[in-house]
C-alpha cells in the first residue's frame, strides 16, 4: 500500500492573555486539520523566561465536552479545579482533566519557576461521553529506553509501555527524546493517525523534515513510524495519535459541543455561575468572563475527507 506523505502543519502565535501575555504556538486546530484522533487542540510554549513574560496566570475558567492534558518539559504549574483538586503540574508527569459536563480550573506557574516550557493539549470527548462527570488523573511514566531514544508514554501504548490514564477513545501521547544523530523506528497501530510535534532539533518524521514547533501529520495505515534527529544534541518531540474522530464538533472559547446552541447554553451557564462548572477555591482573583458570542452561527468543524 502506498503511503501518503506527511503533512506539515505550521504553528501560529497566540497570546494567552493576561497582563504580560505569554505567547503560545498553536498547531491544532487549523484550516487544514481540526483533529488528529480526538486531539483537537495543541499549544506549544517556551522555553519562556518567567521573569520576562510573567509566566502563566490563568484565572478560573470553564471547560465542557473535552479533556485537557498538561505536559511540561520544565517549570511547574499549580493546578486548582472545581473538583477540589489542588495539584502541581511537573515535568514528565501528565495531568489529565475531564471537563465533561462542566469543570472550572486555574493554572498558575509557581514562584520558583524560572523557565516555563511545555505543551497544552485538548481531547474532544465522543458524543456518548461528552457530559461525563468532571475528573482528574495524574501519572508519572517511567522513562524507557528504545534503540535511539528515551520514551515517556503518558497516554495509550507505545514501545511496550501502557499508560494507566483512562480515555474515552483510543489515544496515544508520548514524549520522545531522540538521541543525537539517531534514527528511531516505533511500531504503531495502523488504525491510528499520528502527529509529531517538534520542540527542538533537526527532526525528520517519516523522512519529512519538521522545524521547531511544527506538527507533522501521518495518516492511518502505517505499522511503524520513523523518527530521525540529524542534530548533535537530543531532539525533543511529542507524538500524539488516535483513531480518526469522525464526529463534527463545534469549538468556541473553552467549550466543545455539537451545535451553536450547546455553546450558547454553556456560555450562559458560566456567566450566571451555574453549578454546572462549580467554583475554584484558593485563587486570588476574579473568574474570567466569557467573551461575547460572534454574531454569526458557529459552524461545525470536521477534518477534510480522507483520500
Ligand atoms: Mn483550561
Amino acid at each position: 500500500m502506498e503511503q501518503t506523505k506527511v503533512e506539515v502543519l505550521t504553528a501560529r502565535d497566540v497570546p494567552l492573555g493576561g497582563p504580560r501575555a505569554m505567547t503560545v504556538r498553536r498547531t491544532l486546530p487549523q484550516r487544514a486539520r481540526t483533529l488528529i484522533g480526538a486531539w483537537c487542540f495543541a499549544d506549544h510554549y517556551g522555553p519562556d523566561r518567567v521573569a520576562d513574560s510573567g509566566g502563566m496566570d490563568v484565572a478560573p475558567h470553564p471547560h465542557t465536552g473535552l479533556q485537557t492534558v498538561s505536559w511540561l518539559f520544565s517549570g511547574e504549574i499549580e493546578h486548582r479545579d472545581s473538583l477540589g483538586t489542588h495539584a502541581p503540574v511537573r515535568p514528565g508527569e501528565i495531568n489529565l482533566m475531564t471537563g465533561g459536563h462542566g469543570i472550572a480550573h486555574t493554572e498558575v506557574s509557581t514562584p520558583d519557576t524560572t523557565v516555563l516550557h511545555g505543551v497544552q493539549l485538548w481531547v474532544a470527548l465522543p458524543d456518548a461521553h461528552r457530559h461525563a462527570p468532571r475528573d482528574f488523573q495524574h501519572h508519572a511514566p517511567r522513562p524507557l529506553r528504545v534503540d535511539g531514544a528515551e520514551v515517556r508514554v503518558f497516554l495509550g501504548t507505545l514501545a511496550g509501555d501502557t499508560s494507566p490514564v483512562r480515555t474515552f477513545t483510543p489515544l496515544l501521547g508520548a514524549e520522545i527524546l531522540i538521541d543525537p544523530g539517531a534514527t528511531v523506528v516505533l511500531d504503531v497501530d495502523p488504525d491510528f493517525e499520528h502527529g509529531l510535534l517538534v520542540d527542538d532539533g533537526a527532526v525528520r518524521f517519516e523522512h519529512t523534515p519538521l522545524d521547531r514547533a511544527e506538527l507533522g501529520y501521518a495518516a492511518p495505515g502505517r505499522t511503524s513510524l520513523t523518527l530521525a534527529n540529524a542534530s548533535a544534541h537530543p531532539a525533543r518531540t511529542v507524538l500524539i495519535g488516535g483513531t480518526p474522530f469522525d464526529e463534527e464538533i463545534v469549538m468556541w472559547w473553552n467549550f466543545i459541543g455539537r451545535s451553536h446552541q450547546d455553546i450558547v447554553e454553556a456560555r450562559e451557564d458560566w456567566e450566571r455561575a451555574s453549578d454546572r462548572f462549580g467554583s475554584v477555591e484558593g485563587y486570588p482573583g476574579a473568574r474570567l468572563p466569557a467573551p461575547a458570542l460572534p454574531n454569526a452561527v458557529i459552524t461545525p468543524r470536521k477534518n477534510p475527507a480522507r483520500a
